[in-house]
């Protein structure tokens, strides 16, 4: 079943999504080289829980153990945060992270740069954030989930970027993942119609080489089958009357709670 949401209750995603948006923003300053990924999990954690009620979605869901996915250049999605992961300049870091706040969830991703990145990377993370741009444009009232895959296809024409297609988009609300499934491909005017009061995480992710994945003896780490780069861009976005509502930017509604650390 898809649901279908209350602009109310989109509100209250959107106060969960401000606090992703904002904590990415202040991600950018502190995603620098000898960084570990498990400083980013911990900075993360202390500024979800900063805000009250607060909590990282992703810590414990089938039992992965951070509060962010956190994955290092051909990593895809799911890194574990570590230690003895140390940036190196010239890396790329997707930094997945989810909020519940009073029941409701929001979820969304990024590819940052650390230090200087080589031009092929650069055009990687555009081209990813550029697909994300062209799917969110698309996700109106009348047209269906295949428009937002082919959105992703056609920002990719041009290009031999692999668009990985093993791992979707989603629904989201009173659960992390919900119906329906948002593919990174399709046709236009396919799947399920998109409707006034939807929620969908999209989520395109686009390796440099082959769009086949595997995942590592962790049994999280998604990684390029090829150890070619991957980018992953994601926003929650409401589909209401007015257009695609994005719901996890850093100037949505504030949440309640205003730590030290975000002003520092
Ligand atoms: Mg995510
Ligand atoms: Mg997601």
């Amino acid at each position: 079943m898809i649901n279908l949401r209350t602009q109310g209750e989109m509100d209250t995603i959107a106060h969960a999504g401000s606090i992703i948006g904002r904590c990415h923003a202040e991600l950018s300053a502190r995603i620098v080289p000898g960084v570990s990924t498990q400083e980013i999990d911990t900075f993360v954690e202390e500024f979800i829980v900063g805000h009250e009620g607060a909590i990282p979605a992703f810590k414990g869901l089938y039992g992965f153990p951070g509060s962010a996915c956190i994955s290092l250049n051909e990593e895809v999605v799911h890194g574990i945060p570590s230690e003895d992961r140390i940036l190196n300049e010239g890396d790329i870091v997707s930094v997945d992270i989810g909020v519940r706040l009073d029941g409701w969830y929001s979820d969304s991703a990024r590819t940052f740069a650390v230090g200087s990145i080589s031009s092929e990377a650069r055009a990687l993370l555009d081209v990813t954030s550029l697909a994300l741009d062209a799917a969110m444009e698309v996700s109106v009232p009348g047209n269906h989930v295949g428009d937002i895959g082919a959105a992703v296809i056609r920002t990719c024409e041009g290009t031999n970027y692999g668009i990985i297609r093993e791992l979707v988009g989603h629904g989201v609300g009173r659960e992390l993942h919900e119906e329906p499934q948002v593919p990174n491909y399709g046709r236009d005017g396919h799947g399920p119609l998109l409707r006034e009061g939807m929620v969908l995480a999209i989520e395109p992710m686009l390796s440099a080489g082959t769009p086949r994945i595997k995942t590592l003896e962790d049994g999280w780490t998604v990684i390029t089958a090829d150890r070619s780069l991957s980018a992953h861009f994601e926003h929650t976005v409401g589909i209401t009357k007015d257009g695609p509502r994005i719901l996890t930017l850093a100037e949505g509604p504030i949440a309640a709670g205003n730590p030290a650390s975000e002003t520092s």
